[in-house]
Order: C-alpha cells, then sequence, then structure tokens
C-alpha cells in the first residue's frame, strides 16, 4: 500500500460460471461520458452492451448446469472489459460465484 490508496493483487482463475456476462448495462442506458470512453478505448464495448437483453450477454452460450462460454473468446472483436475482468474488488462484490479474490498488498 502507498499514502491512502490500496492496490490488490488478483487471485484465482475463471471457473467459468458466466456470471459477470449476466449482469452488463444496456448501451443505451450508459451515461454519455462512459459512451465516450469506451468509444476511445473499447470500442468493441458499443457492439456487445447494444446487444444486451435483459442483462444477459448475446454472445454467452450454456454448455451445462454451472458452465458458460464466450462465442467471442479469441475473436478480436471482444471487448477489452471482458478480457480484463475482473480488475477491481468492486466488481465482484456482488458475484460470490467468481472463482477470482483480491488481495490487498
Ligand atoms: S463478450 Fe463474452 S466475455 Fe464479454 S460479456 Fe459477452 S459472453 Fe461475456
Ligand atoms: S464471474 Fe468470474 S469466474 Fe465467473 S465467468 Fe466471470 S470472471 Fe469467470
Amino acid at each position: 500500500m502507498s499514502g491512502n490508496i490500496k492496490t490488490f493483487k488478483r487471485l484465482g482463475e475463471c471457473n467459468r460460471c458466466g456470471q459477470c456476462c449476466k449482469i452488463l448495462p444496456r448501451w443505451k442506458d450508459l451515461p454519455d461520458i462512459v459512451k465516450a470512453l469506451f468509444r476511445m478505448y473499447d470500442p468493441n464495448a458499443e457492439i456487445v452492451l447494444s446487444k444486451v437483453t435483459y442483462g444477459v450477454c448475446y454472445f454467452l452460450r450454456r454448455e451445462s448446469d454451472k458452465i458458460y462460454t464466450c462465442s467471442l473468446y479469441g475473436n478480436p472483436e471482444r471487448p477489452k472489459f471482458c478480457f480484463n475482468f475482473p480488475n477491481e474488488p468492486s466488481q465482484i462484490e456482488k458475484i460470490p460465484q467468481c472463482g477470482y479474490q483480491f488481495k490487498e498488498e
């Protein structure tokens, strides 16, 4: 930890529960500033979030009761926010199923 800024180390691995792909916002509901940031840094986000219905990503595929897969996995159209998820503790506060944890450094 440096000063008042907390840093975290990510531990664990993805267990493919699919929960993070079921709590997405719809593109049209995002504030303009967030849309602008996505357009600059993660342009694929607009394509994916524009297809969200009831929070669930259009590209999520169910393989079994507990295993899901991303049909864009390995594809350059997959958004950066998916590739980097989760990158801070608050992102998984409401996802107890997530296989990642964060440890304060
Ligand atoms: S693109 Fe793939 S990883 Fe990203 S939200 Fe959709 S299903 Fe999940
Ligand atoms: S919530 Fe966590 S474990 Fe589940 S699919 Fe997303 S990153 Fe993987």
